[in-house]
């Protein structure tokens, strides 16, 4: 019989319910379950992809070259997982599959109804999620009381009947006044109040709060919300989220839902597991995160979706990844694209690396290529991504190669230069879903190069997500500036630029791949613990210097 942990939240979103996920998946991991995990999105969209950064944070790209939601990043990042695009079930994917169903006559004589086809649609995609492993986590987004989340929730209310199941839900317990201490747990309240309506009582309480909650309060939603006592979890802000499995563990998370799905004797179940989480590798990353004598490097990373806290958490984390790495704290700044258009980019003298991140649009890319010509110029380490990638070719060719107005053609069509350019399998493409160059690529690196020092192998795969090309009508040019292309992978026979750098320069690297996809606090990404090593050296030269 399968296993399921169900995750609801109450009161808002952005209560870090993908960590939560994730943390519970890590500590079962931990005790020797394999685990799977899904993220079920009540929107209709069929994917991700053309969701706007602003209202929903990072697009997260799988292997599979889906483009998902950023929760899946979390999943990987936890867990010993590599997700899928089956990871990510949209309402959109339930009502296709339902009326793809409809018009092929499965249902035929019947009026398709939300229960029970709709319902009985979301969960064969939950089941079949669960194939091969012991325990599934489905987390479900937005928050309860939602009327688009209704058919997922009575879903799940279903498979209480029909699986082992543990509904866990993850609530917000304001803290009043930091100076009397007093937390209120009447949204708390009204949300259980509310999932219970729908027919699902929860296993386990998880309270987001500012600090860990006292007896007291646990005593109250225990009784109000009808959970045990033990089973009202605290999970209060932490410095890192790393931090949360160990924090799960003593709140002792993992007794009870091994105990509510498995009963008061898991060995018969189980009768090799270990039943006690040693979380020894979380031990060490979070001990070397807030080692208060680590020294730290500071990097900016400079995009145009700074307003959104998520936009660049895949990002923001490699370059956590590369600091643990490397022993060393990392503070990042999002700086504004645009605004240094207008302010110049003197701004950038004081991080000790630059990161130009991946992105779509016009607005603020000259200021991404100023910080560019400035990173080059003052040799400051700095990596650009995808777009950032392009970017570094377009100054390059306008400022080494004197290629006047040379740009990408997704912002200038009538350039003289098109140094990015779409090539001819991307021309005439009129659906912008899931139609650019996606997921995992085979890419050929070149020996003696930067890159091929970080990497230590001729043959890579990383994951794309973009739709121009560095164009390789001027990669001659280019290379007589001195700009290196040191790897590429093939379209067809067409051998596509994936990464350039400077051999003159400290460390300036593009990649058209997203490296951050792929990096994990346990296995960082190599060409993030490089740039942080080289964004180390370099703070301790200027600070030589000083002295
Ligand atoms: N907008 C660029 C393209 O589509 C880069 C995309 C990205 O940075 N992910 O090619």
């Amino acid at each position: 019989m399968e296993s399921f942990i169900f995750v609801t939240g109450g009161v808002m979103s952005s209560l870090g319910k993908g960590i939560v996920s994730a943390s519970l998946g890590a500590i079962l991991e931990d005790m020797g379950f394999s685990v799977n995990i899904v993220k079920l999105d009540p929107y209709i969209n069929l994917d991700a992809g053309t969701m706007n950064p602003y209202q929903h944070g990072e697009v997260y790209v799988t292997e599979d070259g889906v483009e998902t939601d950023m929760d899946l990043g979390h999943y990987e990042r936890f867990l010993n997982i590599t997700t899928k695009g089956a990871n990510n079930i949209t309402a959109g994917k339930i009502y296709y599959s339902v009326i793809m169903k409809e018009r092929k006559g499965e249902f035929l004589g019947q009026t398709v109804q939300v229960i029970p086809h709709v319902t009985d649609e979301i969960k064969s995609y939950i089941r079949a999620s669960a194939k091969g492993v012991d325990v599934l986590i489905a987390e479900i987004g937005g928050t309860v009381g939602d009327i688009e989340s209704l058919p997922f929730l009575e879903a799940i209310r279903q498979m209480k009947k029909e699986s082992r199941t543990s509904y866990v839900h993850v609530t917000f317990v304001p803290l009043l006044s930091k100076t009397s201490g007093e937390f209120k747990t009447k949204p708390t309240q009204h949300s259980v109040m509310k999932l219970r309506e729908i027919g699902i009582q929860p296993d386990i309480i998880v309270c987001r709060s500012e600090k860990f909650i006292p007896q007291d309060i646990r005593k109250k939603i225990s009784l109000f919300c009808d959970v045990d006592e033990e089973a009202v979890i605290s999970a209060p802000d932490v410095d890192t989220v790393y931090e949360l499995p160990l924090i799960f563990r003593k709140e002792g998370v993992h007794k009870i839902i091994v105990k509510k799905l498995f009963g008061t004797e898991p060995v018969k179940i189980f009768p090799l597991k270990p039943w006690e989480p040693k979380l020894s590798k979380w031990e060490k990353i979070v001990s070397i995160m807030k080692k208060s004598e680590a020294e730290s490097v500071r990097i900016a990373i400079v995009g145009k979706y700074i307003s959104q806290e998520d936009s660049y958490i895949s990002l923001k984390e490699a370059i956590k990844h590369g600091g643990i790495a490397n022993e060393l704290k990392t503070e990042i700044t999002l700086i504004d694209s645009e605004k240094l258009e207008e302010d110049g980019v003197e701004i950038l003298s004081n991080f000790d690396g630059v990161v130009i991140p991946g992105g779509f649009g016009s607005r603020g890319t000259e200021g991404k290529i100023n910080a560019i010509k400035y990173c080059r110029e003052n040799n400051i380490s700095i990596l650009g991504i995808c777009l950032g990638m392009q970017l570094m070719v377009v100054e390059f060719g306008r400022n080494i190669c004197k290629l006047e107005r040379a740009h990408s053609v997704e912002f200038d069509t009538s350039t003289p230069y098109p140094v990015v350019d779409l090539l001819e399998n991307q021309r005439g493409i009129d659906k912008l879903g899931g139609t650019m160059r996606l997921g995992s690529w085979k890419i050929k690196i070149k020996e003696k190069t930067k890159i091929y020092e970080i990497y230590k192998t001729t043959q890579i795969y990383e994951r794309h997500r973009h739709r121009y090309e560095i164009s390789p009508n001027f990669i001659d040019i280019l290379e007589r500036g001195g700009l290196t292309f040191s790897a590429f992978s093939y379209i067809g026979d067409l051998m596509i630029p994936e990464s350039i750098e400077l051999q003159s320069h400290r460390w300036f690297i593009g990649v058209q791949f997203h490296p951050e996809f792929k990096s994990k606090p346990f296995a960082p990404h190599p060409i993030f613990v490089s740039f942080i090593k080289s964004c180390y050296e370099y703070k301790n030269e200027k600070e030589k210097s000083i002295c």
